[in-house]
């Protein structure tokens, strides 16, 4: 039986993949991956390897999970090397932990292997440091979608009050909502926001606003987009030399 390696394929620049997913990536001989991994990636696998797309949209799986794991554990019966290749890292709103839990409970061996996550090197690529002296000393990196068959909601707009950087993931198709929760709960009207699309590759377009005007400012941009809340977004405007 083989080894699955629940890999992180980081943010969409190839070149933000870790030296240890590319080894994973060269020596697999299935790869199983989302869409928000880059495709370039999978150029790196050797001739033979399998590549088996089962891509997650936003809102709902391509493929259930139940079949993905059923996928992972059925490939590991026959193959040495398995990656299960995710955007960004694979633990953060990636299923990855379950994905896990799966696989031991079937008895399969695996390991993680960390990607850089988008929450992080999005706003970073896009000039926005997401804690700085002064502005902000946490972050919370939060869903902006839940699943409507929940039937409850778990965000605690209340519990926003004392944040400083608050990312959004998912959270594009939420934005007017996001921003009239946080207005609500008495962040200023002229709170900085910025919507990132497509952050790291090379279509990326960001859009810095504010908590009452972002939204038709950004409705319309592609996805994935992520959006950053919080005094650290005027970070980038000192250091593109707008202030
Ligand atoms: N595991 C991933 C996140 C999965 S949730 C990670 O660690 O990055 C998917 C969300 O991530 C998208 O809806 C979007 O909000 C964000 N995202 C992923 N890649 C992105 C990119 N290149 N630019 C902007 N947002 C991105």
């Amino acid at each position: 039986m083989g080894k699955v390696y629940l890999t992180g394929a980081g943010p969409g620049d190839i070149e933000l993949l870790t030296l240890k997913a590319l080894r994973v990536v060269q020596q697999a001989d299935v790869i199983i991956y989302d869409r928000l991994v880059n495709p370039d990636i999978l150029k790196e696998s050797k001739e033979e390897c399998e590549c088996i797309y089962v891509g997650k949209e936003d809102k709902h799986h391509i493929l259930p999970q139940e079949e993905i794991n059923a996928l992972l554990y059925e490939k590991a019966q026959v193959h040495d090397v398995v990656v299960r290749l995710k955007g960004g890292d694979s633990v953060v709103f990636g299923r990855g932990g379950e994905e896990a839990l799966f696989l031991v409970s079937r008895g399969v061996e695996f390991e993680f292997i960390p990607g850089i996550t988008s929450a992080i090197a999005v706003p970073e690529m896009a000039n926005i440091p997401i804690t700085h002296r002064g502005k902000s000393v946490s972050f919370r990196v939060v869903t902006g979608y839940e699943a409507p068959q929940k039937g409850y909601a778990q965000l605690d707009w209340a519990s926003f009050k004392q944040d400083e950087t608050i990312i959004f993931l998912m959270g594009l198709h939420q934005l007017q909502n996001i921003c009239t929760q946080l207005i609500a709960i008495g962040k200023p009207k002229t709170y900085p926001v910025a919507v990132i699309s497509r952050g790291t590759l090379v279509d990326e377009k960001v859009v810095v606003s504010t908590l009452e005007d972002i939204y038709e400012q950004s409705k319309d941009l592609p996805t994935p987009a992520l959006i950053v809340v919080g005094e650290v977004v005027r970070v980038r405007e000192a250091l593109m030399g707008k202030v």
